[in-house]
């Protein structure tokens, strides 16, 4: 007989859902669930283990394994090679690959190309060309023997922050559709020194 076939097994997949219980994250793929009795078992999500009598003697998919699965796809928890972090700009709750360092910014906070920003150093608008994956202190500003992050006008930005390719300058008030290209220049600015305008401006 399959466990999954079982009446039981129906049973537990209802107790997944409607238990009360606590999921949290311990990195890797593992998880702590803890239960209204005050039990606390360790999941192992990719390797499908658990640590309670259910799975441990009857070998079965046991609703605490069903839960954190339940949990995940809710967007409650990060999956397994995820990490919760706080968005730098906004401050929401965020899940990103556990190797990407901080800051983190949420996909809402995350620059769009064509986007038009505020550089806070000059009070100027900026075009956003893109969002690169690559940190402040990683990238070579060209034909300069030093970083993003070492630029003196960034010296007030985290210099782990992402960088961000921007058309500049703008004039304000003047639409991004109003100037051509070749009065632009292309600069990298860490993702800090952008912020989006707020209404008026
Ligand atoms: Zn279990
Ligand atoms: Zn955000």
């Amino acid at each position: 007989m399959t466990p999954a076939a079982s009446p039981s097994s129906d049973g537990r997949s209802r107790r997944a859902r409607e238990e009360p219980m606590r999921v949290s994250a311990l990195g890797d793929s593992r998880y702590e669930v803890a239960t209204a009795p005050g039990n606390v078992y360790e999941v192992d999500l990719d390797a499908g283990r658990c640590a309670c009598p259910d799975h441990q003697f009857r070998g079965v998919r046991c609703k605490h394994l069903r839960r954190v699965a339940l949990e995940v796809t809710a967007g409650n928890v990060p999956a397994p090679g995820e990490r919760a972090a706080g968005c730098a700009a906004c401050g929401d709750l965020c899940f990103v690959p556990e190797a990407d360092p901080d800051p983190v910014y949420c996909g809402d906070c995350t620059l769009a190309p064509g986007e038009t920003v505020v550089d806070r150093e000059l009070g100027k608008l900026v075009v956003v060309v893109e969002t690169t994956d690559r940190r402040a202190d990683e990238v070579e500003i060209a034909g300069r023997d030093w970083t993003v992050a070492e630029h003196h006008s960034n010296r007030d930005y985290d210099p782990r922050d992402v960088v961000v390719d921007v058309l500049f300058p703008l004039g304000r008030g003047v639409s991004p559709e109003d100037v051509t290209p070749e009065k632009l220049k292309r600069y990298s600015f860490p993702r800090g020194r952008l912020r989006r305008p707020q209404k008026g401006q």
